[in-house]
């Protein structure tokens, strides 16, 4: 039997406390992972776990594999009895080809640490098998002003190509949990749209960005740096840290151009810094304090694009 999500958590966003973030391992009953590369066998399979009453956790990533990843299978294993985990670099998403040629491939790795970690099945398609119709003409999300600012405003078509791809990978598993990472806080907001643009059923798990020691946020594109431009990345996160503990009412133009100043200092080339309403990332120019709010910065390190966010209450 198929568990439903009842109607009144439709759609429901579930932000995990910040301590969520520290992962305490899960024992892990058998180092057994399926890995399917087509949508029809997945499908399959996951319809004939459905009718025997087992519930479905998903987790998409694009792989290269980091301690952010694993923390969201760690997540879903504590609420899904099956933990799907994806692994699909997707074409529509990157508006700069040279980003996805350079996207970090490291597939063996990420199965061993895919089965360590528990997953139930890796999801590995091929950009045939999520596109088998090409790339034009795809559907057009209306996301709204969410499509356009910041993320959306430096990288055009790249959150309509997250919606196509999680649109295809949400119809093939048909989770009850989703689970994605805080640190890519304007997609969750743009799933979250797509969800009941798409009206689907399910709970949709955000869970704080997991951090190196010094601060820097985990991520696949880490990887790229240099041994200097890695020790230069961790200004993004204090310059959060520094927003988040100097802002108060009416001085955001000084925090902000601190924090400008601080990314500058180690050669960062900013797209932007912002204060924004977490709820829809409507930029906040006076914070009163009380509105939920979040910071948010992009920046290159050399070619390296990062972006890391930090909510500010
Ligand atoms: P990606 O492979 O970069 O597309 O990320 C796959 C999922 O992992 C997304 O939901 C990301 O938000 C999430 N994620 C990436 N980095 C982190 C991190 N440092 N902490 C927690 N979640 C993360």
């Amino acid at each position: 039997m198929i568990r439903r999500i009842p109607e009144k958590q439709f759609a429901k966003v579930r932000l995990f406390p910040e301590k969520a973030a520290v992962a305490s391992p899960l024992g892990v009953k058998t180092l057994k992972m399926i890995l399917f590369k087509r949508s029809l066998d997945l499908k399959q399979w996951l319809s004939s776990q459905k009718s025997k009453g087992k519930t479905i956790g998903f987790v998409p990533t694009m792989g290269a594999l980091h301690a952010g990843h694993l923390n969201l299978i760690e997540n879903c294993r504590r609420v899904a009895d099956l933990t799907i985990c994806s692994i699909f670099v997707n074409p529509a998403q990157f508006n700069d080809s040279k980003d996805f040629e350079k996207y970090p491939v490291s597939i063996e790795k990420d199965i061993e640490m895919l089965t360590h970690a528990g997953t139930s099945v890796l999801f590995l398609p091929s950009v045939e098998e999520i596109y088998p119709g090409g790339r034009a003409n795809l559907e057009n999300y209306d996301l709204g002003p969410l499509e356009t600012i910041l993320e959306g405003r430096y990288r055009p078509g790249h959150f309509q190509g997250v919606c196509q791809v999680m649109s295809r990978l949400l119809k093939t598993v048909e989770p009850d949990h989703l689970f994605m990472g805080q640190k890519d806080f304007q997609q969750c907001l743009v799933v979250q749209r797509l969800i009941s643009i798409l009206n689907i059923r399910l709970e949709f798990h955000i869970v704080p960005t997991v951090r190196e020691k010094d601060g820097l946020a985990q991520s696949s594109r880490n990887l790229r740096l240099t041994a200097d431009q890695r020790k230069n990345a961790t200004a993004i996160s204090e310059a959060l840290n520094d927003i988040r503990q100097n802002l108060t009412d009416g001085n955001e133009a000084p925090v902000l151009g601190l924090a400008r100043k601080k990314l500058d200092a180690a050669d960062f080339k900013t797209d932007y810094i912002q204060v924004a309403r977490a709820t829809d990332l409507q930029p906040i120019e006076n914070w009163n304090g009380k509105e939920k709010a979040v910071a948010l910065i992009a920046a290159f390190q050399g070619d390296v694009r990062l972006i890391d966010n930090m909510l500010l209450n």
